[in-house]
This record gives C-alpha cells, sequence and structure tokens, in this order.
C-alpha cells in the first residue's frame, strides 16, 4: 500500500459510502422493495417520519406514515415503476401526514435493479420544495392581483375618456350653436346701434353720444368673440384628415396672407427648409399665421426678424418659429394657451385671446404638443411637434 495514503481511499465499502450518504443528505432517500415497504431510508425522512432510527422504518410503508389518500397514489406510482421500467422524473407532489402537516415535494422515483438487471424495487429522492411553491404561489396571486389592478384601470380610465370625449363633443356642439345662434341677433343689434351712431352723433347730449358708441364698440367686440368661437369649433367641425402635406408650402402661404402686416412693419422673415409632414394643410396654414401674426404684432423696439426652422427628433418633427420681441414672462407660458387668455389691455395690443387656443387645438388634433420658451425682452420662441413623413429629412 503506497505510503501517501491515497491507497487507503479504496478500502472504503460502498456500505460505507452509502450510510454516509444517507446519514447526511438533506433530501429524502428511500429504497423500497417490489411490495413498496421501505428497506433503507435516509435519516432526514427518518426524522420527517419522527423516528430516531432510520433503522425503524424497515419493513414499513407509504402506509404507515402517510394518509391513505397519499400512499396509494405513491404505491400506485412504484407499482407501474416495477411493471414497466418507467422512472417518474421531478414528479411536483402535496404530502399529507397523519399529523395534518403539509409540505410540498419533487420526487424522483427509478427502478432498482439487481446485477442481473431485475427490478427489485424502486429507488425514490424527494426534495422539499413547500417554500419555492410558496414563492411562486405568492408571484402568481401578486401577478393575478397585478393583472386585474392594471385590468380594472384600464377600464377606468377607457369610462373616463369616453365621458371626456363625449363631454368635449357636447361643449364643441354647444360653443358651435351658440355662436353661431348668437351671431343674427347680434349682427342686428350692432347694426341697428351704428346706425343710431351716424344719425344721431352731435343731436342728443354728450353723454348720450358716449353711450352709443360704448354700445358700438361692445357690439363689435361681441361679434369679433362669437367669430373667434365659431372659428374655434370649426377646428373639429371642419377639420379634415390629416394628408402628406409640405410644411414649407403651407409657412409659405401663410407669410403671404400676412404679407400687408409684414411690409407695415417692416419684418423679415427667414424660413429654413421644412419637412413633409402628416396634416389639414388648411390648419397647418392657420397655425403658421397665428405664430407668425404674433411675432410680428408682440414686437420690441427693434425691427422684427423672425426665424422658422424645422428639426427632427424621433420621427417628430419639432418646429420653432422664433422672434426678437417683447417675450412673456415664464409664468404665463401655459395660461397664453387657454382661450380668452391675454396679457395685455386692448388699448396696448387689439386681440381677442383665441389665437393660440386655437394653435394649441390645431397641434393637439395632429397629435402634437405645442409651447413657449423665451423671457421678456428677449424674444419669444413658439414650438410645436408634428408627425414626419418617413424619410423626410428636415
Ligand atoms: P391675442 O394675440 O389675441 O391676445 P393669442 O392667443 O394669440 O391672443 O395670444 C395670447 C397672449 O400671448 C397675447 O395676448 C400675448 O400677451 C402673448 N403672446 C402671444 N404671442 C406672443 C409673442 N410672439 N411674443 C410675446 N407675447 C406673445
Amino acid at each position: 500500500m503506497p505510503a501517501n495514503g491515497i491507497g487507503r481511499a479504496t478500502t472504503v465499502t460502498h456500505e460505507e459510502l452509502l450510510d454516509a450518504f444517507l446519514e447526511h443528505i438533506p433530501d429524502h432517500v428511500y429504497f423500497k422493495d417490489r411490495e413498496s415497504r421501505f428497506v433503507r431510508i435516509s435519516r432526514a425522512l427518518a426524522v420527517h417520519f419522527g423516528l430516531s432510527d432510520p433503522a425503524q422504518a424497515v419493513g414499513r410503508a407509504d402506509f404507515d406514515m402517510f394518509t391513505a389518500e397519499h400512499a396509494e397514489q405513491a404505491f400506485k406510482d412504484e407499482q407501474d415503476i416495477i411493471h414497466t421500467g418507467t422512472p417518474v422524473i421531478a414528479k411536483e407532489e402535496k404530502e399529507t401526514w397523519p399529523d395534518g402537516r403539509e409540505n410540498w415535494a419533487s420526487t424522483t422515483k427509478v427502478p432498482l435493479r439487481d446485477r442481473n438487471g431485475n427490478i427489485i424495487g424502486t429507488v425514490g429522492i424527494s426534495r422539499d420544495i413547500t417554500e419555492r411553491r410558496r414563492a411562486q404561489q405568492e408571484l402568481q396571486e401578486y401577478k393575478t392581483h397585478l393583472e386585474e389592478l392594471v385590468t380594472a384601470r384600464t377600464a377606468e380610465l377607457i369610462r373616463a375618456n369616453e365621458a371626456l370625449a363625449s363631454s368635449n363633443a357636447e361643449l364643441e356642439k354647444f360653443a358651435y350653436v351658440a355662436s353661431h345662434d348668437l351671431q343674427e341677433p347680434l349682427r342686428m343689434v350692432a347694426s341697428y346701434t351704428q346706425l343710431l351712431a351716424r344719425r344721431y352723433r352731435g343731436k342728443l347730449d354728450a353723454d348720450a353720444d358716449e353711450f352709443i358708441g360704448f354700445a358700438v364698440d361692445g357690439a363689435s367686440r361681441m361679434q369679433q368673440l362669437i367669430q373667434a368661437l365659431l372659428s374655434y369649433s370649426r377646428l373639429t367641425t371642419q377639420g379634415r384628415p390629416l394628408e402628406l402635406t409640405e410644411s414649407q408650402a403651407a409657412c409659405n402661404t401663410a407669410i403671404m396672407n400676412l404679407r400687408q402686416s409684414i411690409e407695415e412693419s417692416g419684418a423679415v422673415v427667414r424660413v429654413a427648409s421644412l419637412p413633409k409632414v402628416y396634416a389639414d394643410s388648411t390648419q397647418l396654414t392657420q397655425l403658421f399665421q397665428n405664430l407668425i401674426g404674433n411675432a410680428i404684432k408682440y414686437r420690441s423696439e427693434q425691427s422684427p426678424t423672425i426665424q422658422v426652422a424645422a428639426r427632427s427628433e424621433s420621427g417628430q418633427c419639432i418646429v420653432s418659429i422664433q422672434d426678437n420681441g417683447i417675450g412673456i414672462e415664464p409664468q404665463y407660458s401655459d395660461r397664453i394657451f387657454e382661450m380668452f387668455q391675454r396679457l395685455h389691455t386692448r388699448k396696448e395690443y387689439a386681440g381677442t385671446g383665441i389665437g393660440l387656443a386655437i394653435c394649441r387645438k390645431i397641434v393637439e388634433r395632429h397629435g402634437g404638443r405645442i409651447w413657449v420658451e423665451s423671457e421678456p425682452g428677449r424674444g419669444a420662441t413658439f414650438l410645436f411637434t408634428i408627425r414626419q413623413a418617413e424619410g423626410t429629412q428636415e
């Protein structure tokens, strides 16, 4: 025998190896004879059975250890293995113990053969997977709970959206009908107050002249507001489908429409190359017109210079209209997009306060958003996003 001791390992018998194995393995391991009676079991299984010595299990069967139902199933499985030679691999089963304890096990049972290959029983290895099953079940419950939550929340959102859409549609209808039907009587009031003014100016007293003046002014202002409201509600009622549109052309038309105020103000409007987008071209023209029109209207002492440009960002086009006008305090940058919201008196700048509300509605109808970046005295840049045609560059 070699002095280094390596050879001594060969003196360990199979029996000793098996003893050590069965003594220390944490899994439930058992050998059974053809009648499903225990021949050997691991200590871990003996402990589970409540036996102080694994040898006490020899000769006993599952019927002595588990509930009858469980024992019958195990017996049937083992008899199948013995008669067919087909193993059961990693079968997950619930084990119920006579004292009511329950646990989950992953069980593998294979035929036990003698040297000649005859099946003389079964070998089983059963691993406790209760923790894993519990975690899986918790995860599943959590998932189901989450799915239920998501479904409920989605349904809620859909309902809220539908309600919002229908109330929006109703509001729009109301605005349209009201403004449309108000036009006729208002035209009457306006023309008769104008008639009064023409016929009786200087013939009554000074107060009367002043009052008639107020009435004429009020009526014409109301006409402007109603016109504005009507054009606002027509954005949806008379909006056309979005089509491939040259935004450059829409911008040029807007500039053409504004040529009088461009000439009068001496404004310089520079337009960089603009891409093809999906739009209702009339509305896109109106959008450019309102924004460039405002850039001219809200000019500072400097002569107005306006720059229209576009850049693409993740399939979207961002169009910017930059001016060197009076600018806007950042705290008003949301308010100005609301209907009838103005930052100036009519004496300072004429207007109804609907221009930017129309811009926002157009942009939103096109699936984009609009915002302003500005500081007082340093000009303003209005930006909006719009879907760009694939393959077109800025
Ligand atoms: P209106 O021009 O009729 O007042 P808008 O809705 O077009 O209505 O604009 C709302 C307000 O936003 C304006 O009263 C003005 O104070 C501000 N505004 C719009 N465009 C500009 C701009 N380019 N520069 C500075 N202020 C602007």
